[in-house]
Formats: structure tokens, sequence, C-alpha cells
């Protein structure tokens, strides 16, 4: 009875692998998925108005998954997984610069739907690894803009076209080293209008870096 007990305790309290539910290693992600996620090169991914973008895996199934799983399903223990990623991979970028980390926002209205904002949550798991400071309630999103996955490339950017604003009340010495996080870039049309606005306010010293890219320009 007692070995009955112990072993159903074990099944409710090992971890499973999220994506493929292997209790084997008792962990978040274990070892065979964590091979399948492919990192990008150590450089420069695009330029968007001249600042650097950074992305640190290929958009793949593990990917895809984690990224859905944290924004529509709840799982917010995955944003410690998404920060751990982008943490890896900006380690080798070996950037020494101090950040104020600008996760992009979501409209206050989905904010009301889903409670939370995974990228909120994914700045604060990177903040950990990194100690930059996180500007939460700096960058608005002023338009409630339609889902983007089902636009073509010219649709997403007039959807997101003025989506964007800063929040004059909190604002940012000028001379900041702004990070821009999100979870994958595209069309580049999310991170190009905050680069957009962010700069006509006067910052100057802007950098992004997304988990993850589905690669289209490569
Ligand atoms: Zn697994």
């Amino acid at each position: 009875m007692i070995k009955f007990f112990e072993k159903l305790l074990g099944l409710i309290y090992t971890q499973q692998c999220y994506f493929c539910r292997s209790t084997k290693y008792d962990t978040l992600i274990c070892p065979e998925c964590r091979k399948k996620i492919h990192f990008m090169p150590e450089s420069v991914f695009l330029k968007i108005n001249s600042c650097c973008v950074y992305t640190a895996v290929l958009y793949d199934d593990i990917i895809k998954r984690l990224i859905k799983g944290l924004k529509y399903n709840n799982k917010k223990q995955l944003a410690k997984l998404h920060a751990e990623i982008m943490y890896e991979y900006w380690q080798r970028l070996n950037i020494k610069d101090n950040f104020i980390i600008l996760p992009v926002p979501i409209h206050k209205s989905r904010l009301k739907e889903r409670k939370y904002n995974h990228m909120d949550l994914v700045a604060e798991e990177f903040k950990k690894y990194t100690n930059y400071n996180i500007s939460k309630n700096f960058l608005i999103r002023t338009k409630d803009t339609k889902k983007q996955y089902n636009l073509h490339r010219d649709e997403r950017i007039k959807n997101l076209k003025n989506a964007f604003d800063i929040n004059e009340k909190n604002l940012i010495d000028k001379e900041a080293k702004l990070l821009i996080i999100d979870d994958i870039i595209s069309t580049g049309a999310t991170l190009g209008e905050i680069i957009k606005i962010l700069k006509e306010k006067g910052y100057t010293n802007i950098t992004a870096f997304t988990l993850s890219t589905p690669d289209i320009w490569n």
C-alpha cells in the first residue's frame, strides 16, 4: 500500500518533459528535446533602421510549442525556459553593455483577456540571468492589432502602423541602452514600429533580441 502511494506521489511530482512527456529526467525539457533546438549564428541577424536585431534560435517544432504554451495556454513556467534559451545565446555574443529591457507590450484589451503579457514574464526571468533592469510600462500598445500570423507581409506592416507609443510619465534617460525583447521575428514589422517610435522620441541606443525566427530571409 505504501509503495502504491509512493508511486502515485512520484507520478504527481516528477516533472515531465513539456515537449515529449518523458519523465526520465525530471526537467521541463529533457536533453533529447533540447538537442532539437537550433541556435542561430552568433552575429547580427538583421538591422532595422540601423539598430541591431539578434535572434537566438530557429522557430521550429519545440520553440513553436514553447511560445504557444506560454502565450495562449497559461503555461507560465515556460517563461523561464524561454529566457534561459535566450540567455544561452546572449552569452555567446559576449556583449558587455548594460541594458534596460523593454518587453514588447500587448494591448490592454488583450491583457484583460490573457491576464498577463508573456513577454513581461520572460523579461523578469531574463533579468535574473543578466541583471539588466526592466521597464515594463514604458512602451505601450495603442492599437489592438489583429492577429499577425494569417496576414501577408504588406498587411502585417499596415496592421502594425503606429501601433505603439511611449508612456511620457515613465521616461527613460535618452542615453540609456535599450533592449527590446520579443518571442519571434518574422517580417520585422513589430520591431520596426517600436524602433521608429523610440527614435522619434530621441532614443538612439536601441538593440532588439528575439527568441526565434522562421528564418524567411536566409
Ligand atoms: Zn523531451
